[in-house]
């Protein structure tokens, strides 16, 4: 065993060494040339080289933690989360039952009634799942069943079930119409506003069309945070929709439930207590590694009605407090215990650690917003509450939308390509830009400054060398400078 935790050691040791690019830009061809991943040799192979291939797969894989990765709707990872999950591997505890987990079940249910709490769900109940994509299949599942119940064992038998999100929604939305055979064209995108919420009349519209048309309204969901660009859908509102109307509402807060903890903000999800269930993932700005979804319904007994069936005559013996297994309500059969890296992390932070994380970094998305604002060489595109900043590098000159979107694409693959900073794009109301993600509690105004002016650099670079080459700016080929990254250190 000394010799796995020696290289822990040497691997912890490289990887906090914080001299490399935030993420290298290769193909597969030339990624599968540094590190030999076959696995056609007949015998074992020593430590040592497990070691070295490990070590490499540290030094190519992005480096998430690293301020200049703004890719994704995380960054950074939480140490005392790493080690949480570290022994969660070690004890392989599963979650199906109590007896192969208890302890993990005791904290499992520890992390839900702390998450029921803040949503505000008083008698809620919950558990962990894959992630966000499976909170939002659950809660479309429990809807269906709260409607009716019959097609658990039947099948739709010709019924048309319909669900409601916005346009802005998830993509695991769709997932969850396909897998549960609701039909893709039975969800309808609602129409959102011009900062990407949902719009209540339109809404309830959707639900009279549908009704018109003899078919079933029975969910509708919510997104807090969405992922272009972290608008918020209004909750009171969409609620009063659903209560009119007896559709269950839910609400997927994937990236923006955390908002929960700040008093300052939570505001903006005000009456979400009322909902049905409720999506997070731990995974996002909480830090915690991947994965780590839950599910959380505001009433008790639904989801175990829901899912359960099946295991009962060698896994689900009777239980002596009566309170079911975890695996009854579970659509995973053998689920590991990451509800061990989420009480880990909750432990370390406590409530005024995530509640103060929450509120710098939404000042320090303020702060962006503002530099950008004051500066003509950007325009933010649509301002929402959350920490996603979409905005446009606008040079003086004249360029039509196409080609300063197709610029903006090149000032993230420039980055990229450089190591200075991992910057995704995307687009909203026919302009693309440049999707800035505050996830990193390390991010500070002085970051901010320089990110933004070697941004302006790289766009005014690209388009000189492009009239340089007298070639259209949709052409043009970034050529990295070597060894430029000043962005990346922290
Ligand atoms: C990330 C995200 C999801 C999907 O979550 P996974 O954990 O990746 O399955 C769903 N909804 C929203 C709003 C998200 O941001």
């Amino acid at each position: 065993m000394e010799r796995y935790s020696q290289i822990l050691n040497r691997l912890v040791q490289q990887h906090q060494a914080a001299d490399r690019p935030v993420c290298h830009v290769k193909s597969r061809d030339e990624f599968a040339e540094l590190v030999d991943v076959g696995l056609d040799s007949q015998n074992g192979s020593s430590l040592a080289e497990i070691e070295q291939a490990l070590s490499q797969f540290l030094a190519l894989n992005p480096d998430v933690s690293q301020l200049g990765f703004h890719k994704q709707l995380y960054s950074g990872v939480s140490m005392p989360a790493v080690l949480g999950d570290w022994v969660a591997s070690l004890s392989n505890a599963v979650m199906h039952t109590f007896k192969v987990g208890p302890v993990a079940n005791l904290m499992e249910m520890e992390v839900i009634r702390q998450l029921n709490q803040l949503v505000g769900f008083d008698n809620g109940e919950g558990l962990m799942v894959s992630g966000a994509s499976q909170a939002n299949l659950v809660s479309m599942m429990l809807a269906r069943h709260s409607v009716c119940p019959e097609i658990k064992a039947e099948g739709y038998a010709g019924k048309q079930l319909v669900a409601y999100v916005s346009d802005q929604s998830h993509y695991s939305m769709r997932r969850a119409a396909n897998v549960l055979g609701i039909g893709e064209s039975n969800l309808i995108g609602v129409a959102s506003d011009a900062e990407g919420r949902m719009c209540p009349l339109a809404l309830e519209c959707a639900i009279e069309n549908s009704k018109r048309q003899g078919k079933i309204p029975f969910y509708i969901g919510l997104t807090a945070g969405t992922t272009v660009l972290g608008a918020y859908d209004p909750v009171s509102a969409c609620l009063e929709v659903a209560e009119r109307h007896d559709v269950w509402l839910h609400i997927d807060g994937a990236w923006g439930a955390p908002i929960l903890f700040s008093d300052q903000h939570r505001h903006v999800l005000a009456g979400c207590e009322r909902a049905n269930s409720f999506t997070w993932d731990a995974h996002k700005l909480l830090n915690v590694p991947l994965t780590a979804g839950i599910i959380l319904t505001r009433d008790k007994g639904l989801l175990k009605s829901a899912t359960s069936g099946g295991g009962e005559n060698y896994l689900f013996h009777a239980t002596s407090d009566q309170l079911p297994e975890l695996g009854e309500l579970s659509l995973q059969s053998a689920r590991r215990a990451d509800c061990l890296k989420v009480w880990t992390a909750w432990k370390a932070a406590g409530m005024n650690g995530f509640r103060s994380k929450v509120d710098h970094l939404i000042d320090m998305r303020r702060q962006f917003v503002k530099l950008l604002k004051g500066h003509e060489a950007f325009e933010v595109i649509a301002p929402a509450e959350f920490l996603n900043v979409l905005f446009q590098y606008r040079p003086s000159c004249a360029m039509d939308e196409p080609a300063i979107s197709d610029l903006n694409i090149r000032i993230c693959a420039y980055l990229a390509e450089t190591g200075e900073a991992f910057i995704d794009y995307a687009s909203f109301g026919g302009q693309t830009g440049i999707r800035m993600i505050l996830a990193n509690q390390e991010v500070n105004q002085s970051y901010l400054d320089d990110l933004c002016r070697r941004i302006q650099e790289v766009g005014e670079m690209l388009l000189s060398e492009a009239a340089r080459e007298k070639v259209p700016a949709s052409l043009m080929k970034p050529e990295p400078p070597a060894g430029s990254r000043s962005l990346a250190a922290h």
